[in-house]
């Protein structure tokens, strides 16, 4: 999964069940790079990206 921010491939998958956060189809990802958080979303059939937390400033 790349990073919609800075486009790398160092995303990890969040565990955030607990907080309802994410689901199976919708994983929440995080950005080992620039800190993105973010999950994919299907609305209305188009794929979207939904930011949960910004990437940290420089
Ligand atoms: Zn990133």
């Amino acid at each position: 999964m790349k990073c919609p921010n800075c486009g790398k491939r160092t995303a990890i998958d969040l565990d955030l069940h607990s907080e309802g956060f994410t689901s199976d189809e919708n994983p929440v990802k995080e950005c080992g790079a620039c800190g993105l958080v973010w999950r994919h979303q299907s609305i209305k059939g188009k794929p979207e990206i939904d930011i949960i937390k910004p990437a940290r400033r420089e």
